[in-house]
């Protein structure tokens, strides 16, 4: 290795080399049930429309910088209320990254909080298991998470929560609702004693809101400090990257100051402003996973060996009792069909996997997939 080679690499920081880098499992002629994707496309009349508004977009302009015309367009479709602001982000992890970069407070030399000012470090919370890009944006910003630990059945724990809380005084606490990898929604009045006790900033991720059909959008009114967060991904539009993060107008100002200018290209603000036209096409794919989730979770009860996690996403979580879940992974991908290992040896997650839901056809193949895995003798 040159030395030129080492010393640039000398640089980087030590939280950063530390990172296991984001991995996407090759897919490759496989049925894919590991991402929360909506299995469904659109019908071939609106991808032809979409295709000739596609044509209409001016691809040697710079796009609208604050895409204005799509955010009147959300602000309707997902019911943020009218005296609230819209900031856009590409997809929901860069609202998270812009979100911990606003919070950031490295010192006037860029290089660490002033100690000297006896300044707490500056802490960003959820709970865990939690969605990962929490932790892993702030390594990125070099800002402390702390991961308030679930309880078993993966709800709140109140007690440590009020004095982690009380502890590290967040600037900022993030609530997945449903949680992922969980599936499940935490309970609303304990949400609120959370939104009402922080010192900061709470922010209701709510990805996966057309399966769980709950949300803290038409209560913003009551909390200032609450942020509610949104994406277009988890609906069937997981290639545009779109997200969207709904509050109090000065506090979204503010979080909008670290929005690089262009981050919603021009496609993707003429694609999805053409879906939000045809708004009910999504809707009806939603019912039908809300649907065959059901369908879903009851064959997947019906086989034995298997703790099934109730659940409000269009993904269920479940552990494999009394054998080793990556080899029942392994069986699974053997027959084709691509789920998540949570790969975990310990703790809430243990040898549980994670599968989301497809259409009928691809679930069917799916429980006929785990039904043989569970049976083979390991
Ligand atoms: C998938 C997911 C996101 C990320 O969504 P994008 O908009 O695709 O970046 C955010 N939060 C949670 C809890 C998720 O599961």
């Amino acid at each position: 290795m040159s030395s030129s080679l080492k010393n640039s690499l000398a640089k980087i920081r030590p939280v950063i080399k530390k990172i296991h880098a984001y991995h996407v499992p090759d897919s490759e002629g496989l049925i894919k049930l590991d991402a929360m994707e909506n299995p469904y496309q659109l019908p071939d009349d609106l991808k032809n429309k979409l295709q000739a508004s596609l044509a209409t977009a001016a691809l040697n302009r710079y796009p609208d910088p604050s895409a204005k015309s799509l955010r009147d367009k959300l602000q309707v479709v997902m019911q943020v209320p009218g005296d609230k602001s819209i900031v856009l982000g590409n997809g929901s992890d860069e609202l998270i990254q812009m979100l911990a970069m606003a919070i950031a407070d490295h010192g006037a030399d860029g290089h660490g909080s002033d100690k000297s000012q006896n300044k707490k470090d500056v802490c960003l919370m959820s709970f865990d298991p939690g969605f990962v890009m929490y932790k892993m944006i702030s390594d990125f910003v070099g800002i402390d998470y702390v991961g308030v630990p679930l309880q078993n059945d993966f709800s709140l724990d109140m007690e440590v929560t009020r004095k982690a809380i009380e502890k590290y005084q967040p600037e900022m606490i993030f609530i997945a609702y449903p949680n992922n990898p969980s599936a499940n929604c935490y309970n609303e009045k304990e949400i609120e004693e959370i939104i009402l006790s922080a010192p900061g900033m709470v922010v209701l991720d709510e990805a996966y809101h057309p399966f769980a059909q709950k949300s803290f959008m038409n209560r913003l009114a009551e909390f200032e400090n609450l942020l509610v967060m949104r994406t277009v991904s988890k609906m069937g539009l997981a290639g545009l990257r779109l997200g969207l993060l709904c509050g109090h107008p000065e506090i979204i100002a503010e979080i909008d100051k670290v929005r690089l200018p262009y981050n919603i290209n021009v496609l993707t603000q003429v694609a999805a402003e053409f879906v939000l036209d045809n708004i009910s096409v999504l809707d009806e794919q939603a019912e039908k996973i809300r649907d065959e989730r059901e369908v879903l979770l009851a064959a997947m009860n019906a086989i034995s060996g298997l703790e099934v996690f109730p659940s409000e996403a269009n993904f269920i979580l479940f552990r494999v009792l009394g054998k080793d879940a990556s080899e029942v992974f392994e069986s699974i991908k053997s027959s084709g069909v691509l789920i998540k290992n949570m790969k975990a040896d310990e703790g809430l997650l243990e040898n549980c996997l994670r599968v989301t839901v497809g259409t009928p056809d691809e679930n069917k193949a799916f429980i006929s997939a785990l039904s043989s895995a569970m049976k083979n003798q390991s």
